[in-house]
């Protein structure tokens, strides 16, 4: 069984290529584009790791993260922040809401799955196979 990512992020395109490369790295992965279709979904399918927007419309990743941390299954689900911010403020912020660590945008895809995969156990990383040498 494929490693499962839950990705909520508003934004089509950024979702489409974060899609793409973890896909591509062997994981599955499932989309949600606003906090509240994100959290019901991390609660539906217990995913591997969550990637979490902080710009979203009506409730703000900082919300989001706090919601999760506050329910026992799924504040054990590592949450990685993706943000255009980089106020070191908004770093130590994000830290504090429960996230594990954070990548900035744009995204950079030839670091991005070493970035992810710091946060996943071992048995938990995608297909190895698949990677480029
Ligand atoms: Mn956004």
């Amino acid at each position: 069984m494929k490693p499962v990512i839950l990705v909520i992020e508003d934004n089509e395109k950024n979702a489409y290529l974060v899609t793409f490369i973890l896909e591509k790295y062997g994981y599955q992965v499932i989309q949600a584009r606003d906090g509240e279709s994100g959290i019901s979904l991390a609660q539906k399918l217990k995913p591997d790791l969550i990637l979490l927007d902080i710009q979203l419309p009506v409730m703000d990743g900082y919300a989001v993260a706090r919601e999760l941390m506050k329910n026992k299954d799924l504040c054990v689900i590592p949450i990685v922040a993706v943000t255009s911010y980089a106020m070191a403020g908004d770093r130590e912020r994000i830290l504090s809401e429960g996230c594990v660590g954070y990548i900035e945008k744009p995204i950079n895809p030839a670091t991005f799955m070493a970035e992810i995969e710091q946060y996943l156990p071992d048995g938990k990383k995608g297909n190895a196979l698949r990677r480029d040498p």
